[in-house]
């Protein structure tokens, strides 16, 4: 088969950090042009939006969307209604209709939609699920703290309407919740702490119940300044599993388990090209339905102003 001809949309830190050397080791993928107001990528065309590089650029295929979640859903329609596949960073838009949207779209086109999940691709994540099939969870918990200054240095949108806040970090952790324990997980109740000059929560807890019995605990926080946790912890009626460094580190009853290397953005692309070859779609909005759930039922709590 032919490299799939792809183009990014919104090159900003997670498009250099992630995206850009992934399409570059992948043989299945020729990087075509780029689409970004201000980010420049040398050696392919560069254009200001993806409606200029739909009308004058190269021949494509697909399209990578790396822009903030607001927004996201226009550019997403505009590059489906073209005919490209279309590859969407998390969370999959601002709204879960979004994506309902998209999804019936991409159907409706004969193209593949993949609303991409990068934390299940943590070395641990597969390995998680796999133990734990077949085993009775009892009890589990998330904690997901960690330094907006650091890891989003400026970014305002975070803060913004539809930006999701701590969500933004902590969808990752509902996403690989939503893989290793497969049945439904429901919000009882949640806690949102809002900082009186935002519109965006800072810090989050919910309160689920999976499977019908067992509680699951979250503690989010985007404050954390020293050593960061991204924590998930599975008791079982035979064992306890935590997974750690979001993912790319695996401890069985206290013993540390070999996972192999931490490869989350090539495993996304390789998933991509084969959903492109097959022109099947991978659509689940399980991780954002329950961060839309935590706006919908949690307690409003306002916290003290931020600032970047
Ligand atoms: P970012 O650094 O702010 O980059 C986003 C890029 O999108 C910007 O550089 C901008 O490029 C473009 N853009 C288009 N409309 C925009 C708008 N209204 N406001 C701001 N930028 C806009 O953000 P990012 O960290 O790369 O995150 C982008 C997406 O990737 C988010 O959904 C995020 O959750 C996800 N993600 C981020 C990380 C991470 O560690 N940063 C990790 C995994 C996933 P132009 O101005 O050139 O158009």
């Amino acid at each position: 088969m032919s490299a799939v001809r792809i183009a990014i949309v919104g090159v900003g830190k997670i498009a250099r950090d992630q995206h850009l050397p992934a399409i570059a080791g992948d043989q299945s993928y020729t990087l075509a042009a780029i689409a970004s107001r201000h980010g420049r990528v040398d050696g392919v065309p560069n254009f200001h939006d993806l409606a200029a590089l739909l009308a004058e650029g190269p021949a494509l295929d697909a399209v990578s969307i790396c822009t903030p979640p607001q927004g996201r859903h226009a550019i997403a329609r505009a590059a489906l209604e073209a005919g490209k596949h279309v590859m969407l960073e998390k969370p999959p838009g601002a709204t879960v209709s979004e994506v309902a949207d998209l999804a019936a779209l991409a159907k409706a086109k004969g193209v593949t939609l993949f609303t991409t999940w990068h934390s299940r691709e943590a070395a641990g994540v597969e390995h998680a699920r796999a133990w734990l099939e077949g085993r009775a969870v009892t009890r589990a918990s998330i904690v997901w703290k960690e330094d907006v200054r650091h890891w989003h240095p400026g970014q305002e949108w975070i803060f913004e309407a539809g930006g999701l806040g701590i969500f933004d970090p902590t969808i990752n952790a509902l996403s690989i919740v939503t893989k290793i324990l497969p049945e439904a997980l429901i919000l009882d109740s949640a806690e949102l702490h809002f900082p009186a000059n935002r519109d965006a929560p800072i810090a989050a807890k919910m309160a689920m119940t999976y499977a019908g019995g067992a509680p699951v605990s979250a503690d989010l926080d985007f404050l954390q300044t020293g050593p960061q946790t991204w924590d998930i912890v599975v008791e079982t009626t035979a064992g306890t599993l935590v997974l750690g460094l979001g993912g790319a580190r695996l401890e069985i009853d206290g013993q540390p388990i070999d996972v192999g290397e931490n490869r989350e953005y090539p495993g996304l692309y390789r998933r991509f090209a084969e959903l492109v070859a097959r022109r099947e779609s991978d659509v689940d909005v399980r991780p954002f339905q329950l961060a839309a759930d935590a706006f919908l039922l949690g307690k409003r709590i306002e916290a003290p102003p931020f600032e970047f």
